[in-house]
């Protein structure tokens, strides 16, 4: 800092920093009069934890009401600082871009962890900076749900400030918190069914089985002679004349007792998008093309 002993040359400043940041929260330096506040700011970085010199923060410093940052040129004599005036030292992400999302890990414990991303983020860089902030232990393999969607590394990621992030590296060890297994959807078809076993943790709940991409036939699908077990208790599924579509483009061919056909593409994003077919007339043919859904 423009540290000077001439007394008329440099004045004292008293700081009050921002605890959330700085380990202490006063901070007295003296400051040549002739120092512009933009050097002040950029000084006052340098007492931040190593863990926030990333370029990821800005310091900004406010004084008489006032907040400087790094483009302001003026300096403590243009504002006719006298000694021990007192300044605030304030602390910002330094990207607008960038927001800070929360999300629970399930790791060797759960917990909750802050992270920084860009705003257009893709699934691949949160994870990256999952594992930067993850410290128990060496695993690396995860699985990313959002809003109980499991998300891969080729999909976007329309966050909002609702959605519901859990990453897990170790689905067995915990429970309450972490998102129930029969309710995450995949990529592609998922099919509908109810379990009715009374001693199954999904006893008359919706479980979601994933189909993936492909061509289906939904008549055979969804007709009694398909058994489609719950993948928690292995019982046969009830109601599966129900599916849905995640983050992939469907097309569907159907005909009815009048041989009135019905064609139709559609996108589904990662909000789930549900197709019942017991609303829709008698089918006599309903079938379903299951592809990638290219950003
Ligand atoms: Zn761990
Ligand atoms: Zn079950």
């Amino acid at each position: 800092m423009g540290v000077c002993n001439e007394g008329q040359m440099s004045v004292s400043v008293d700081f009050t920093l921002d605890s959330r940041f700085f380990q202490t929260t006063n901070l007295r330096l003296r400051v040549r009069r002739d120092y512009p506040m933009k050097s002040i700011c950029e000084d006052l970085k340098s007492f931040l934890p190593l863990s926030y010199t990333v370029e990821n923060y800005k310091v900004l410093v406010k004084f008489r009401g006032k907040v400087y940052g790094h483009k302001d040129h003026v300096t403590l004599a243009d504002l006719n600082s006298a000694n021990s005036e007192k300044m605030t030292a304030l602390v910002v992400p330094k990207n607008k871009d960038k927001i800070s999302i929360t999300l629970s890990v399930h790791c060797c414990s759960d917990s909750s962890t802050c992270i920084q991303l860009p705003k257009n983020f893709t699934v691949d860089c949160l994870k990256t900076e999952i594992l930067k902030a993850k410290s128990c232990c060496a695993r690396s393999d995860c699985r990313i749900i959002i809003n109980d969607t499991e998300v891969t590394m080729d999909d976007s990621f329309p966050y909002s400030k609702k959605s519901q992030i859990h990453i897990i590296f170790q689905s067995e060890t915990h429970g309450s918190c972490t998102p129930s297994s029969w309710k995450i959807k995949k990529t592609g078809l998922t099919k509908e069914g109810l379990c009715m076993n009374p001693s199954c943790a999904a006893y008359k709940q919706v479980v979601y089985i994933s189909k993936g991409l492909g061509t289906f036939d939904l008549l055979m699908e969804s007709s009694s002679l398909k058994e489609e077990k719950c993948i928690m208790c292995e019982t046969n599924l009830y109601n599966t004349q129900r599916f849905g579509f995640i983050n992939c483009i469907y097309s569907y061919i159907a005909e009815d007792d009048n041989k009135d056909v019905l064609e139709e593409e559609k996108e589904a994003g990662l909000e789930y998008s549900q197709l019942s077919l017991m609303k829709v007339g008698t089918w006599t043919r309903f079938e379903v093309k299951v592809d990638k859904y290219c950003n």
